[in-house]
C-alpha cells in the first residue's frame, strides 16, 4: 500500500464508538495493518474491523486504573516498526485531541520511523449529535473550546478559570467526569451564570449512550448521581439551552433542575 509501507506508523482516530463513524481511510488503514495497538476507549465493535491474524495488542489507560505509562507504550510502537511492521496505533475520538500523539510522534521520528495521522471524530462532536443539537451558536456562542479536566491523584485543578468563564463560549470538557463539582464552583466564582446550560453526554454514539441536561449550579450533583462507568463528555454554555417545546423524548433523557 503506498501510503502505508512496512515499518511505518499511523496514528488512527477510532471516533467515538460507533464503528460506522470510523473514516473510510480509517477502516482502510486498520485493515492494512499488521499490528494494531489500541485504547481502553477503542470498542470491539471498531477492533472488529482489522483482518483476521492481525496482532492486537491494548495498551489500554483508564484514569484510577492500571496503566502502562506512556513511555513503554512508545517502545513498542517503535519497536514494532523497527521490526518491519505496518502498524496502526489505534486511538479513541481524534488522535490530536487529548491523546498523546505528541511523544508518539516524537519517539517515532527519533527513531526515523515514518508516522501519519488519519483523523477522526472527536468525543464533542459525537455530544453534540447526541444531544441534536449543536455546538456554536450564531452571536451567541462564537467560541468552542476544548479543554481537559484530568487531575492525577493529589493535584488541584489549575485551569485559567477567567477565560474560560466566557459567556459566548462552549466549553466541551473532556475526562471532566471527576472534577465536574469543582470545574462548576470555580467557572461559578469566575462569573458565569449558575442558570448556564450544561449537558453531559456518556458513551456518544454507543448503544449505552446517555444524555442528561443541567445547569452550571447543579452539574456537580447531576455528574456525582447520573453518571455511569463510561467516559462522558461535559458541554456548558448558551448553545446547550434547549430550544422552548423540544424534548428528546425517544432517547434516554433525564433533566435536572431544568423546566
Ligand atoms: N481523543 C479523544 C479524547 C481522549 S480523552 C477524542 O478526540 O474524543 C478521553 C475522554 O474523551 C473521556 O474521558 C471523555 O471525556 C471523552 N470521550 C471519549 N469517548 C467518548 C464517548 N463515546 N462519549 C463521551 N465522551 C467520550
Amino acid at each position: 500500500m503506498e501510503d502505508f509501507p512496512e515499518g511505518t506508523v499511523w496514528l488512527v482516530g477510532a471516533g467515538p464508538g460507533d464503528p460506522e463513524l470510523v473514516t473510510r481511510k480509517g477502516e482502510r488503514l486498520i485493515r492494512a495493518a499488521s499490528v494494531l495497538f489500541y485504547d481502553a476507549l477503542v470498542g470491539p465493535e471498531v477492533l472488529a474491523l482489522a483482518r483476521p491474524g492481525t496482532r492486537m495488542v491494548h495498551v489500554g489507560k483508564r484514569s484510577g486504573r492500571h496503566s502502562q505509562d506512556q513511555g513503554s507504550i512508545d517502545r513498542l510502537i517503535v519497536a514494532a516498526a523497527l521490526a518491519g511492521e505496518r502498524v496502526v496505533r489505534l486511538k479513541g475520538g481524534d488522535p490530536a485531541i487529548f491523546a498523546r500523539a505528541t511523544e508518539e510522534m516524537a519517539a517515532c521520528r527519533a527513531a526515523g520511523v515514518s508516522v501519519r495521522i488519519c483523523p477522526g471524530i472527536t468525543a464533542a462532536s459525537a455530544a453534540a449529535a447526541a444531544l441534536d443539537t449543536s455546538l456554536t451558536l450564531r452571536g451567541l456562542a462564537r467560541k468552542l473550546t476544548f479543554v481537559t479536566a484530568h487531575v492525577r491523584a493529589g493535584e488541584v485543578l489549575d485551569l485559567d478559570w477567567q477565560a474560560l468563564a466566557d459567556p459566548q463560549s462552549t466549553l466541551a470538557v473532556y475526562m471532566g467526569k471527576a472534577s465536574a463539582a469543582g470545574m462548576a464552583r470555580h467557572l461559578l466564582a469566575a462569573g458565569l451564570p449558575p442558570e448556564t446550560p450544561v449537558a453531559i453526554v456518556e458513551n456518544a454514539s454507543l448503544p449505552a449512550e446517555r444524555t442528561l441536561r443541567t445547569r452550571l449550579d447543579l452539574l456537580g450533583l447531576a455528574a456525582r448521581s447520573a453518571l455511569g462507568d463510561g467516559p462522558a463528555l461535559l458541554l456548558i454554555g448558551e448553545a446547550l439551552r434547549e430550544p422552548v417545546g423540544v424534548t428528546t423524548a425517544a432517547k434516554y433523557h433525564q433533566s435536572i433542575g431544568g423546566a
